[in-house]
């Protein structure tokens, strides 16, 4: 079998560092599977069974992760996907912080999925998981970028994101923040450090899904709450649909 290209190579310097862990191609994609162990410096504390597939499009594509041991619960609380069952270790919107591209899976095998079953293995011994918790679906998205934009509500949020996503930078508008600020005396600095980082088109990209998932909620939120509809803010609604979604899971 080919076990060439760039792909394997990449594979091959995992299973170098790893020695549990094998890998064999899998309908043209590869998969690599097998005992992952999790160690604080040089002391294991933890063994788990995992399978981690690279798509056709990797790196393009994230690697896709499952523990395959039956021993996390599929469920959100514990990032797990549970139709799906595959591990959430990262938000696809952080990739360009915890993944940027030119990284490799070495990389993402001992960042992401190591922290990931690091916090899996603290839940385990009744601790609390560890920094960098987002919840699943939109709110976890809008949260998010929240905290990365300093963002006192979603509407604000939206429209820092447009700010970044637009061609130009102009000081002298109000503030996309709402807060009646001109912008060089508000979030400047923040816009034009998350505009170079992370780029303006992921900016635009998840303004647009936020919008998506606001009109979705909304609709929803209106159905269960007919007053809902002189809500004037995406924040309230949005807000609204969490504490009903919470409610009803509880
Ligand atoms: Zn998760
Ligand atoms: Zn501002």
């Amino acid at each position: 079998m080919d076990r060439s290209g760039p792909n394997w190579r990449e594979v091959d310097e995992v299973l170098a560092k790893y020695h549990l862990l094998h890998a064999e191609p899998h309908n043209g994609e590869i998969q690599v599977s097998g005992t992952f162990t999790i160690s604080d410096g040089s002391d294991e504390i933890e063994r788990y069974q995992i399978r981690i597939l690279l798509r056709h499009d990797y790196p393009l594509s994230m690697p896709e992760v499952w523990e395959i041991g039956g021993r996390i619960p599929k469920t959100a609380e514990r990032h797990v996907q549970p139709i799906t069952g595959q591990a959430c270790v990262m938000l696809p919107d952080q990739r360009w912080e915890l993944w940027p591209v030119g990284r490799n899976l070495l990389h993402f095998v001992e960042g992401p999925i190591h922290s990931y079953f690091i916090g899996q293995a603290l839940v385990e011994r009744g601790e609390k998981w560890p920094a960098g918790e987002w919840a699943h679906d939109a709110f976890g998205v809008a949260d998010y970028y929240a905290q990365l934009l300093k963002s006192p509500s979603l509407d604000a949020t939206l429209n820092l994101l447009a700010a970044i996503g637009a061609p130009a930078i102009k000081g002298y508008i109000d503030c996309p923040c709402l807060s009646g600020k001109r912008l060089w005396h508000c979030h400047q600095g923040r816009v034009r450090d998350i505009r170079q980082r992370m780029g303006s088109a992921q900016a635009l990209d998840a303004r647009q899904r936020l919008l998506r998932d606001c009109e979705r909620l909304a609709a929803n939120v209106v159905a269960v709450y007919p007053d809902a509809v002189t809500l004037r803010t995406r924040h309230a609604v949005f807000e609204l649909a969490r504490a009903g979604l919470n409610a009803a899971s509880s």
